[in-house]
């Protein structure tokens, strides 16, 4: 049977992923050399398209890796002295806190329940705080962050860097990337893509204070260090063989998503969502995980079960919807549905007929 996956990621292949393959196979494209003159424009089509989708401030640059876990780690390892300051409201945000102590960076942060947002005024970052990470979509919740709780940290924190966690919002949610310092994500949510990519976005200060720390003689990393990675991505080059088909599948879909325009695809995650919400709140047996409605995620819901997750799940699978479980200790309790632009509003139509019916 024909499956669709609701999943949060690894989730639903954008629908024009096949086509581009076969073209890719029939082009050679995997096989030629990354040092090599098609390899180039293949980048240069990638990054020219990614930063029409994200609107990029022209001093932005594009890096490649290969997670946005990865992309955590260059940014506290390139941008961190001593201390990085974390928004911490689910398993993602943790990781990247986790990821400062184990480079003993001695970082902090300000801690709310699993399920709950952030509210700028309740929000105090230190002085001495190098570098603000903030996870604008918590994937392992459904808690979203408002755009103007992260202009207000880069308001209010001017000495700070900001870096900011894009990775199940992007291409939905709308970041003025001129507010922040490093924004990164990977591809197999939102772009609807296989995984094994991560993107980093990262703007002068965020440069500049890699610069002065390499130059005071300190380990901001090797192969991946950021100023190598810039380096090599202004002569559209990587340091290693990269990731040769996620980089042109990327392009590729950068730009069947802008055909489509990405204020139509905003529109449409928007209808998707509500019907996906009105679903979940009318539902006898599922309740919204996020209870405040400003910060209910478009793009990833979470729903308490009353019945077991599983039971819900398999239903589903029986009509060919492959929906999430909850995360980590919410496996039992809870289900996961994404709402990416792999996702047409006729699918999601059927999802929650569906839905409405078990
Ligand atoms: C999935 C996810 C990550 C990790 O992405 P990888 O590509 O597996 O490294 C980080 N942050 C958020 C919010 C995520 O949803």
């Amino acid at each position: 049977m024909n499956q669709i996956f609701f999943t949060p990621g690894p989730t639903q292949l954008y629908p024009t992923v096949p086509g581009h393959l076969r073209t890719a196979i029939g082009k050679n494209i995997f096989s030629i050399s990354h040092r090599g003159q098609t390899f180039k424009s293949l980048y240069a089509e990638t990054e020219e398209n990614l930063r029409l989708v994200l609107n990029l401030p022209d001093q932005h640059q594009i890096l490649f890796l290969a997670s946005a876990t990865e992309a955590m780690e260059r940014i506290i390892q390139g941008c961190v002295l001593k201390k990085s300051f974390h928004l911490i409201n689910g398993a993602f945000s943790q990781r990247f806190f986790e990821i400062a102590q184990q480079l003993k960076k001695q970082p902090e942060a300000h801690q709310v329940p699993w399920g709950a947002g952030f509210e700028s005024d309740d929000l105090v970052v230190p002085e001495v705080a190098e570098l603000v990470c903030v996870t604008q979509n918590e994937t392992s919740t459904g808690a979203a962050l408002q755009a103007d709780l992260i202009a207000a940290l880069h308001e209010r924190y001017p000495r700070s860097l900001l870096a900011v966690d894009l990775v199940s919002s992007v291409p939905c949610f709308d970041l003025d990337y001129s507010l922040v310092d490093a924004a990164f994500f990977s591809v197999q949510k939102g772009f609807g893509l296989p995984a094994g990519l991560g993107v980093l976005v990262v703007g002068p200060r965020c440069l500049e204070k890699a610069n002065q720390l390499s130059n005071q003689g300190e380990a901001t990393g090797s192969y991946h260090r950021l100023e190598v990675l810039v380096e090599k991505a202004i002569h559209q080059q990587t340091s290693e063989t990269p990731n040769i088909l996620g980089i042109y599948l990327l392009g590729r879909v950068c730009r069947d998503l802008l055909k489509t325009g990405i204020d139509s695809i905003r529109n449409i995650t928007r209808q998707k969502a509500d019907l996906l919400y009105n679903a979940i709140a009318d539902h006898p047996d599922l309740r919204q995980f996020v209870r405040d409605p400003k910060f209910q995620s478009p793009t990833i819901a979470v729903a308490e079960t009353g019945q077991p997750p599983a039971r819900i799940i398999a239903k589903l699978k029986k009509s060919g919807f492959i929906i999430g479980t909850g995360y980590g200790n919410y496996r039992e309790s809870q289900i996961r549905i994404a709402n990416f632009p792999a996702h047409s509003l006729e699918q999601m139509g059927d999802l929650v007929s569906e839905l409405n019916r078990i």
